[in-house]
């Protein structure tokens, strides 16, 4: 069986299905290769991973089609409180002061996945082959015959034996991206030692759609206001904690996170099945190379401390689909190293900064060292007083200075 396609997305978590959404209507044929998503682990009768999307991504899920689809299911983060273990400082940052109603909002993966299959629904040029799994790729399949605009297409096979010729394959396969590891790309990686227990709870106060991160010596305790006054809890452990945690009885665990986070929101009082992810921070050396880019988690991952992953993900998606947009508009290869190198290069400032601070936050809130520590209340206080500063880092963590497509122009 022999198909064309002029996208290969392999892959479809949130990143691969935003680049379909975005791609869905510039007139080419996206095929998705999705080996099956893993089952959604529920937790208090939702979603245990969750994610903050900030609003300039809120902006782009609007873009795409896909916000109308995912609203209802979507708790507004109006405001964010950090502070630490010594209760020194502390920072308190409120939408208002953007003039935005919400900093973002938090909603469960499986919902974002589910909006975005909806919106694909309008369009007859996305095929999501699942449960479906590529086996082999050929890079340069020689006198295979000539389908599109590119030369010299890639060929893919699929364990169904189904073989599809594309001039671009993305890896949107996430942080152990097979992709990747076919085209000969390594990662520079840091294995932070520690795992995200996830959990979602309900407390005796309501949240107020307040975000609340705790800074320990041991890492982040989030706790992430979800719609209906439940919340998410994100605490971040050394491996050893976290499997503590994991083991403890639900009361056992209800009284630790009551300890640790204080009564901020009163007492917690249920708490739903626990679930806890390996965290690392990765970067791969290479965004993309002749027929590939990678896209999300196959290309970065970042420690979730600020909960900007998935975040980074979808404006990696927007930036590949104008590019590829306005290479077909150009009559150019789309799959060729000089325009995946546009991609790269407006998507590596972002990347890096985003992963930079998270590494930098990661040390600072860890350290043990004493004069850090009373320099990290101080700069927090100033950044709290110090009103543009606030302003710009605001605008700046929600994306919302950022240029970004919020849609693809065509
Ligand atoms: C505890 C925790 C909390 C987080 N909180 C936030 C947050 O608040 N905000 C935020 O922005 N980010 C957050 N993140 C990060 C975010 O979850 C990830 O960045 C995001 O899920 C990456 O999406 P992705 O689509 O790139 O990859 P994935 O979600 O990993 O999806 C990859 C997809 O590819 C498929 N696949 C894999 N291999 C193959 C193959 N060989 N063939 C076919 N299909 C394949 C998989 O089945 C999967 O569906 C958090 C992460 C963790 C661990």
């Amino acid at each position: 069986m022999r198909d064309h396609a002029d996208v290969v997305i392999v892959g479809g978590g949130m990143v691969g299905l935003a680049l379909a959404c975005a791609l869905r209507h510039t007139g080419l044929r996206i095929v998705i290769v999705e080996r099956g998503e893993p089952p959604v682990r529920l937790s208090l009768g939702r979603d245990c991973r969750v994610s903050a999307i900030v609003m300039g991504n809120v902006r782009i899920l609007e873009g795409l089609g896909v916000w109308k689809h995912l609203k209802d299911d979507a708790g507004p983060m109006r405001s964010m409180k950090i502070w630490d273990n010594q209760e020194q400082g502390g920072i308190r940052f409120d939408a208002s002061e953007i003039e935005e109603d919400a900093l973002g909002y938090l909603i469960e993966n499986s919902c974002t996945q589910r909006a975005m299959h909806k919106t694909l629904l309008d369009s007859d040029d996305v095929e999501f082959y699942s449960p479906a799994e590529i086996t082999a790729i050929d890079w340069q399949p020689g006198d295979w015959s000539q389908e599109d605009c590119s030369k010299n297409p890639a060929r893919v096979r699929l364990a169904d034996g189904r073989v599809i010729t594309t001039p671009l394959i993305v890896g949107a396969d996430g942080g152990r991206s097979w992709v990747r590891e076919q085209a000969n790309i390594g990662v520079w990686q840091r294995d932070y030692a520690q795992k995200g227990v996830v959990v979602n709870v309900r407390a005796e106060h309501p949240h107020r759609g307040i975000a609340f991160q705790r800074f320990l010596p041991t890492g982040p305790l989030a706790v992430l206001p979800l719609s209906d006054n439940v919340c998410s809890i994100v605490w971040s452990a050394e491996n050893a904690e976290a499997d503590r945690l994991l083991a403890m009885s639900d009361e056992e665990f209800l009284d630790a996170l009551n300890l640790t986070f204080g009564p901020v929101l009163g007492r917690i009082t249920e708490a739903g099945d626990r679930a806890a992810f390996p965290l690392k921070g990765q970067l791969a050396k290479h965004m993309v190379r002749e027929r590939v880019a990678l896209v999300g988690d196959a290309a970065h991952c970042i420690h979730p401390l600020a909960g900007l992953g998935v975040n980074l993900g979808l404006r990696d998606a927007m930036v590949l689909a104008q590019e590829i947009a306005d290479a077909k508009r150009f009559e150019e290869d789309w799959g060729e190293l000089a325009v995946l190198d546009r991609y790269m290069k407006q998507r590596m400032p972002d990347v890096l900064s985003v992963m930079g601070s998270m590494e930098g936050l990661h040390r600072v809130f860890t350290t043990n060292i004493p004069g850090l520590k009373e320099a990290r209340g101080l700069g927090m206080r100033m950044v709290g007083n110090a009103g543009a500063i606030k302003h710009l880092l605001m605008r700046n963590s929600t994306g919302l200075s950022l240029p970004v497509p919020k849609q693809i122009r065509t």
